[in-house]
């Protein structure tokens, strides 16, 4: 689930926004759905269904009817990426931050 800090966080990085929408689809029935998350007095309200970040970045959103049935996201799971660093097949995700930021610029061809 979301944490409360880290939707603070997405408020901060859209400021002047005082709502968020996650369209998307349901990560169970995939039916259509939007979440809606709007700044309070009381806090945050939050409508439409649940919403998940898994990993940073990575949303996921939940029906609330799906959500009242089952309210983990289940099913999910990170893909580890490896790829050669000095030399060594490595998963990226245990490369450190420059060599990340490297990596993330790297470009794809078609031969
Ligand atoms: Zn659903």
């Amino acid at each position: 689930m979301m944490t409360i800090a880290r939707l603070h966080d997405l408020f901060e990085s859209h400021a002047g926004s005082t709502t968020l929408s996650f369209e998307g689809r349901c990560h169970d029935c995939q039916k259509d759905m939007n979440v809606m998350v709007a700044l309070s007095p009381e806090g945050f309200d939050i409508s439409g269904g649940a919403l998940f970040e898994p990993e940073p970045d990575k949303f996921f959103t939940k029906c609330d009817e799906c959500y009242r049935s089952s309210p983990r996201l289940s099913g999910y799971q990170t893909c580890e990426v490896y790829s050669r660093v000095v030399g060594y097949l490595r998963p990226v995700s245990q490369w450190n931050e420059g060599k990340q930021a490297e990596f993330a610029d790297r470009k794809h061809y078609r031969v």
